[in-house]
């Protein structure tokens, strides 16, 4: 039997990972949206468009996952993670696994949705995450050309 703390090291790989393929990934489209692209027909252009909605969408979804890791992996470092940030238990491994990002325990997460029911759909997120974060700019250190 692997002791919790080798399982959150597991799980700390597994982020790792993940965040190495979000940041290649973000780079590269990164690197296209600087080459632009050739200007073809209507027809193309309007495809385009959409494509680039579509990426971005992704894009925007990438960097929300990117927050989620940054945010887990800061956690191991203070070895705050895993740690309910309502009432402070500890969550258990078997939900870590499954959501690695989870920052509640299950009764308090349900507590919390409800809570949200409550209040309507806005978002609580970006005042949650954001003053842990700060700005994800300093994810692309300047490039040199
Ligand atoms: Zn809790």
């Amino acid at each position: 039997m692997a002791t919790r703390e080798q399982e959150i090291a597991e799980i700390k790989k597994q982020l790792l990972k993940m965040r190495e393929e979000i940041l290649s990934r973000l780079q590269k489209a990164r690197t296209e949206d600087r080459g632009g692209r050739d200007i073809g027909d209507e027809g193309d252009a309007a495809q385009d468009t959409i494509s680039r909605e579509t990426n971005i969408a992704l894009e925007n979804r990438d960097i929300e996952t990117l927050r989620e890791i940054d945010y887990a992996l800061k956690k191991m470092e203070k070895g705050t993670y895993g740690i309910c940030e309502s009432c402070g238990d500890e969550i258990p491994i078997e939900r870590l696994k499954v959501l690695p990002f989870a920052r509640y325990c299950l009764e308090c997460q349900e507590e919390f949705e409800k809570e949200q029911k409550r209040r309507g759909p806005e978002s609580y997120e970006e005042s949650l995450y954001q003053k842990e974060i700060g700005n994800f700019e300093d994810l692309f250190p300047e490039e040199e050309d």
